[in-house]
């Protein structure tokens, strides 16, 4: 089995491979290279969204737990075996586990489709090939780190090695789990440290998988852990860990904060943050292909169910395009997603994460439909999918960037087209957020589209483009959408530190 092959996959077989997943649930917890329960008898619960049935009832740890855990990344990152394995040996663990990842992807993909409802085809499509290209990225990375020989007098010799950290300590989000729990924990493995991962609560089986691959890829017991469990509880005990020497946290900017909170009342541990966004798409009036830019515009909008950190919710058009603009949203992107069974290989759009993400979302919609904000379409659950948690795709126009549908991160299928006249006002709207992940700029004239670049915070601009990248494009936020750089080589580096070494010779002259 592969990757590849997944694309073939009828449902039935998926329906197989789900059965399979639900019949070997393992425990919860992944410490010291073995599943284990927690040690307080905890339990969380995964409910798959797209029908509200129990999926799985794992362990959910507690502060006992993450000790352990803790103790066990400490004891093995002390002994060397991984951290101080030659940079070849280590590679070549990472890239068998692309290996192992690639040959038990049906099960991988169908953790994450059943614990947060995302459609099989993303996972098979999306997820795992990114999941892999992450991991091998940072393998070809790993003899690229380099330290350095400075310019000294003639009896010195000085030299900066960069040495990984310690323990680190990942706590991730739900929407993307494998991903997101990747783009942490493969970097942080490369450069040498080892793992506490702290899942979401809403998918805590793959990563489970994932570090269970790792173990039989060669890697050693304790370089890899996961603890399952609730963010107040497993996650928070993580974050203050006196041992842990970095939290590498994806999430809301809401928690983001109580992390830096975390490592000023503990140890001063490094904290790298990836929070919310509220992403801007700039649509000028000389834009040279509309239907393509409106394309951009739902699928960065609808792509996910709207469960995405850069989604571009606010779309920003210029007065003279605008309901040319929206008549081609409204034609070619009101049935471009259709919800449906995650299951079937056809499906693009499944259900929110859980009940109460549902019903938050539409609440969000009703507070912009009273805020006096047109429903063009969408706005309800679809009609036949009442017991899942459902939501139709929507288009709000007639929006102004005071309204919370503009101020605050949905996290759902809701779009917001607002109108500008100048330039100037486009940046104005563009910047008047606490966020800054990333920006859509559509235009032909590439001097306006460099202003914009310039003028416009975020961390990533994609002009004429959306949602775009590879892994050699730095990901992270301006503002309060954190600080952190995923992917690239400047990810790798910041799971590292430099150590200064001052040779005082004798002799040399
Ligand atoms: P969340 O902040 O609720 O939870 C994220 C993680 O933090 C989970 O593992 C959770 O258990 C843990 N957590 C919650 N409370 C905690 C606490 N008090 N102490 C320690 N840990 C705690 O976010 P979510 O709902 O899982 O994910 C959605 C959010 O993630 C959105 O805001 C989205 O924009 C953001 N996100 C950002 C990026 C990025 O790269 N910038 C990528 C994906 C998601």
């Amino acid at each position: 089995m592969s990757i590849e092959a997944l694309a073939d996959y009828t449902t039935q077989q998926w329906n197989a491979v789900a059965e399979k997943v639900m019949a070997n649930i393992p425990p919860g917890l992944f410490i010291n290279g073995k599943h284990v329960d927690a040690l307080d008898g905890g339990r969380i619960a995964s409910i798959n969204p797209a029908n509200g049935q129990l999926v799985a009832e794992v362990a959910a740890g507690s502060a006992r737990d993450v000790d352990l855990a803790v103790a066990s990344a400490l004891k093995a990152f002390r002994a060397g075996d991984w951290s101080r394995m030659a940079p070849r040996d280590r590679m070549a663990v990472l890239y068998r586990w692309c290996e192992l990842i690639d040959a038990n992807a049906a099960e991988l993909a169908m953790m994450d489709t059943l614990d947060m409802g995302k459609p099989i085809a993303d996972m098979a499509g999306v997820d795992l090939p990114s999941v892999v290209e992450t991991i091998q990225f940072m393998a070809e990375c790993i003899d690229k780190i380099e330290g350095s020989v400075t310019n000294t007098e003639w009896d010195v010799m000085h030299c900066v090695l960069r040495e990984p950290l310690g323990v680190v300590g990942a706590i991730s989000p739900w929407n993307y789990p494998l991903l997101m729990a990747t783009w942490k924990v493969a970097p942080a493995l490369a450069a040498g440290n080892t793992v506490v991962l702290k899942p979401a609560e809403q998918s805590p089986l793959s990563v489970l998988k994932l570090a269970e691959l790792f173990v039989e890829a060669g890697g050693p017991p304790g370089v890899f852990n996961v603890v399952n469990g609730l963010g107040e509880v497993a996650g928070q005990a993580l974050a203050l860990h006196e041992d842990v020497a970095k939290i590498t946290f994806t999430g809301s900017t809401a928690v983001g904060k109580l992390m830096l909170q975390y490592a000023g009342q503990s140890n001063m541990k490094k904290v790298s943050l990836e929070c919310g966004g509220k992403s801007p798409q700039i649509f000028m009036a000389d834009l040279e292909d509309m239907d393509r830019a409106v394309a951009a515009a739902y699928n960065g909008i609808y792509a996910n169910m709207g469960e995405v950190c850069n989604a571009g919710s606010r779309l920003l058009v210029h007065e003279s395009i605008h309901d040319d603009f929206v008549e081609r949203f409204v034609t070619a992107g009101k049935d471009a997603y259709v919800p449906g069974d995650p299951m079937n290989p056809e499906t693009n759009m499944g259900p929110l994460v859980t009940r109460e993400d549902q019903q938050r979302v539409l609440s969000m919609i009703d507070a912009g439909a009273k805020e006096g904000a047109r429903l063009a379409f969408g706005g309800c659950v679809p009609e036949g999918l009442e017991s899942g948690a459902y939501v139709s795709p929507t288009l709000f126009t007639g929006v102004n960037n005071d309204m919370s549908i503009a101020r605050q991160e949905i996290f759902g299928p809701v779009a917001s087209v607002m109108t500008f006249k100048t330039v100037e006002e486009a940046i104005a709207i563009a910047n008047d957020t606490i966020y800054g992940l990333a920006a859509g700029i559509w235009t032909r004239d590439l001097n306006l589209a460099m202003r914009l670049v310039r003028a416009v915070q975020a961390g990533t601009i994609w002009i004429n483009s959306f949602d775009e990248g590879d892994m050699t494009q730095p990901f992270g936020g301006y503002k309060q959408s954190g600080h952190a750089r995923d992917k690239c080589m400047e990810s790798l580096l910041s799971y590292t530190q430099s150590k200064s070494a001052w040779f005082r010779l004798s002799g040399q002259r």
